[in-house]
């Protein structure tokens, strides 16, 4: 059978493993399998989010609010912008999905860093667009600017803190370079791990609401299935210009979150205690890794997220230690289909820690 041509030149996309596929595949006990693959909180969510998802387990039987009033509303009190200027994904690679599909057709360039989250240029093949990389691992806005100057891109994305690397572009940075692009290039400034940043340094802080009021052609991503560990729920957002959202809102099919998710979500706002506490604990255990490290002569990017890139020397394969640590129900992720011969680590809680320092340790 002959599909749709941009299909071809499509990777799927290789999630982090879960597992119960590491259960079946190794024999080894679930309660063994120490996962720090996606970046999930490892403290999971607030116990008031499960309380409410409790409270709404009878309403299954419906759809759910449709306009998803309650939680955009929370959204827009927590970023002081408008209802009207946010839209809700199933997570916001969703939201990604809407915006590509809005903007980028088949004659159509989008401008990435060399490095960085693998489904934009999977949703940038959908449309059959032309995807054009900077060189450098970290952003390099000077060379952002240059490839926008020689390509016109339809969309440029900047993502901040950066996956798969942890780096983050200083604020003022971001706001200087959007101001030298033309208002119809669509410039996604992706925060998945802003909670992160904002927390460990202010300068990295970038506004949702300085960032659209300063711009209409700026669309800003975020999420709770990081930060706020809700990442089984599929719930993310995107905030921008009421343009720019009414046009995304063309492509949203209905019902796109569940009554449980939209509850968990609302809830998780609500509960900033928990979610700062949870931050606080990642950075602490950050340091271990750092020291780790340090005392391995590892070299390591720093990050401004809740994970760890290790980049390993020469005579070690990020492949090779990757499955080792699999074999033993420790579940991490290879870079090396980055280009990187590295290792993403999510920071996990202590006792999940103090078992990768004791795997690596004969490995790295
Ligand atoms: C995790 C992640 C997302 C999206 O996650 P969802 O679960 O779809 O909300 C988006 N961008 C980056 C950089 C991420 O790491």
């Amino acid at each position: 059978m002959r599909f749709n041509k941009t299909l071809d030149a499509i990777k799927v996309y290789e999630a982090g493993k879960p597992i119960e596929l590491v259960v079946r595949e190794f024999g080894i006990d679930s309660k063994e399998i120490v996962k720090l693959a996606s970046n999930e909180n490892p403290y999971g969510c607030s116990p008031k989010v499960q309380e409410a998802v409790r409270g709404s387990v009878e309403n299954m039987a419906r759809y759910p609010d449709d306009s998803m009033y309650g939680l955009k509303a929370g959204l827009a009190k927590r970023f002081d912008v408008k209802t009207h200027e946010v839209i809700i994904g199933a997570g916001s690679d969703q939201v990604i999905e809407f915006a590509v599909h809005a903007k980028a057709d088949s004659e159509s360039k989008i401008l990435i860093n060399s490095i960085t989250f693998a489904m934009y240029e999977i949703y940038a093949r959908h449309v059959g667009a032309e995807v054009i990389r900077t060189a450098s691992r970290e952003h390099d806005l000077d060379a952002f600017y240059a490839l926008y100057l020689e390509h016109r891109p339809a969309i440029i994305f900047l993502c901040t803190p950066n996956n798969p690397t942890g780096d983050s572009i200083d604020a003022s940075a971001v706001m200087e370079f959007i101001a030298k692009i033309d208002s119809e290039t669509l410039v996604i400034v992706d925060g998945a791990y802003m909670e992160y940043a904002r927390y460990k340094d202010s300068a990295k802080a970038l506004e949702p609401k300085t960032l659209i009021s300063t711009f209409d052609n700026v669309l800003y991503l975020g999420t709770f299935s990081k930060a706020y560990g809700l990442g089984g729920m599929r719930v993310g957002y995107g905030i921008a210009s009421q343009e720019i959202i009414t046009a995304l809102y063309k492509l949203r099919p209905p019902f796109n979150i569940t009554t449980l998710s939209l509850e968990a979500a609302s809830a998780a706002l609500e509960d900033d205690t928990f979610v700062q506490m949870s931050i606080k604990k990642s950075f602490e255990e950050m340091e271990r890794y750092e020291a780790f490290a340090d005392a391995k002569g590892i070299r390591f990017i720093e990050s401004y997220t809740n994970f760890i890139t290790l980049c390993l020397g020469e005579g070690t394969d990020s492949t090779v230690v990757a499955d080792a640590l699999l074999r033993q129900g420790m579940i991490v992720r290879d870079l090396a289909g980055y280009g990187l011969n590295a290792i993403r680590v999510t920071v996990g809680r202590p006792e999940e820690n103090d078992r990768f320092f004791a795997l690596a340790e004969a490995l790295i």
